[in-house]
């Protein structure tokens, strides 16, 4: 999430576009789907099988109605319980939201960060927990998984293919223009991390005041219903539930590959271009580091420090500051910065990514 000028922008959700058969693309991306049940705790564990030469998976779990999924728990194939989402949520350096039940589909990315590989070879656990809205475990209860597997021989360049969908009428020129220019700003903040952006458009009659953001919708899933294999989607909507503090919003850090009621980034026109309702050139560049931004949280990552400055990512090489000053001062130009910088004259550039935060991206199963 970012918030406008210490307000919050929020997070965004960038899918990659599809592989078409033919594509040496193809070779690196397989996927599985299964129904199960929970047992009488209320957990189910997948076993993911993994093979010589596979460099990350995402596990989507999703629980019908209005129940939760998130992760209890995950296994290497040596037995090891290697996280536990008490601990993962007691500590204060956040490592994945899949540990949080928030929502129908959640999705848990592995490894997450370079120091967490590579991946090793056999069977690995995630252990999952369905809950009503109460947070009350459901036994017996169904839960679809899909397993994805990447198998990347070179995690220094990548290809992430993203949907661009506009929500109904949102098709004025003048936003269609201020969106295109926006999205060749984040393709220069992503290809200097050897990471080459790939959108196509569309158009959905999705409500564009955004407001299915935080549940996910079944119009959500259906207007998703396009999407290839490994692609992001971003939807470009007039306000976030008529917030116009709000820049960006992504359904998840990280989100899913898969098709859900909850596979989008989201992005407020409206918020960038201000009160005249007109883009102007540093309108334009914020909405596209808002682009890069909420794409960032979709694939995985957090802000360095969060907005009360006691909270921090679990990167090596991202500063560790408690005050506003200072974290402005030492992190206010990082790319996942919580909020923009923005004054009278204009918006300090928020571009810069760090090598673990690049690690980050190149491990994700949609940069192919
Ligand atoms: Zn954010």
């Amino acid at each position: 999430v970012i918030f406008a000028l210490l307000a919050a922008l929020p997070a965004c959700d960038v899918p990659l576009a599809g592989t078409h058969s033919g594509d040496p693309e193809d070779q690196l991306l397989r996927e599985e789907s299964r129904t199960e049940k929970t047992n009488a705790q209320g957990l189910y564990t997948i076993d993911v099988e993994v093979e010589d030469g596979d460099t990350s998976f995402q596990v989507t779990a999703t629980a019908p109605g209005d129940h939760r999924t998130s992760v209890d728990s995950v296994r290497d194939p040596s037995g090891r319980k290697i996280l536990d989402w008490q601990e993962a949520l007691q500590g204060d350096h956040q490592i994945s939201g899949a540990f949080i039940p928030q929502r129908s589909t959640t999705a848990f990315n592995w490894p997450i960060q370079e120091k967490d590989g590579p991946l090793e070879p056999g069977t690995w656990q995630v252990t999952w927990t369905v809950t009503n809205q109460s947070l009350f475990p459901q036994p017996r209860s169904r839960i679809d998984l899909v397993t994805a597997i990447k198998r990347d021989p070179d995690l220094a360049t990548a290809v992430i293919r993203v949907r661009i969908l506009y929500a109904r009428g949102v098709d004025d020129p003048k936003i269609v223009n201020a969106v295109e220019d926006a999205v060749e700003h984040w393709r220069d903040i992503w290809a200097e991390e050897g990471i080459t952006l790939v959108e196509r458009y569309d158009t959905t009659t999705l409500d564009p005041d955004l407001g299915f953001y935080r549940e996910g919708s079944t119009a959500a899933e259906e207007a998703s219903a396009g999407k290839e294999p490994g692609e992001l989607q971003l939807i470009v909507g007039e306000s976030i539930d008529r917030d116009t503090y709000i820049y960006g919003v992504s359904s998840g850090i990280p989100g899913t590959i898969q098709i859900s009621e909850s596979t989008y980034v989201v992005l407020s026109w409206l918020s960038h271009a201000g009160r005249d309702g007109r883009f102007d050139l540093d309108e334009i560049k914020l909405m596209g580091q808002t682009m890069a931004h909420e794409c960032g949280h979709y694939i995985g990552l957090f802000h360095p420090v969060e907005g009360g400055y006691y909270r921090w990512d679990s990167l090596r090489d991202t500063p560790e500051c408690s005050t506003f000053p200072t974290c402005a001062d030492v992190l206010g130009r990082n790319l996942m910065f919580p909020f923009s910088l923005c004054d009278a004259t204009g918006c300090v550039n928020q571009t810069q990514i760090t090598d673990d935060q690049s690690g980050v991206f190149h491990l994700q199963v949609s940069a192919l």
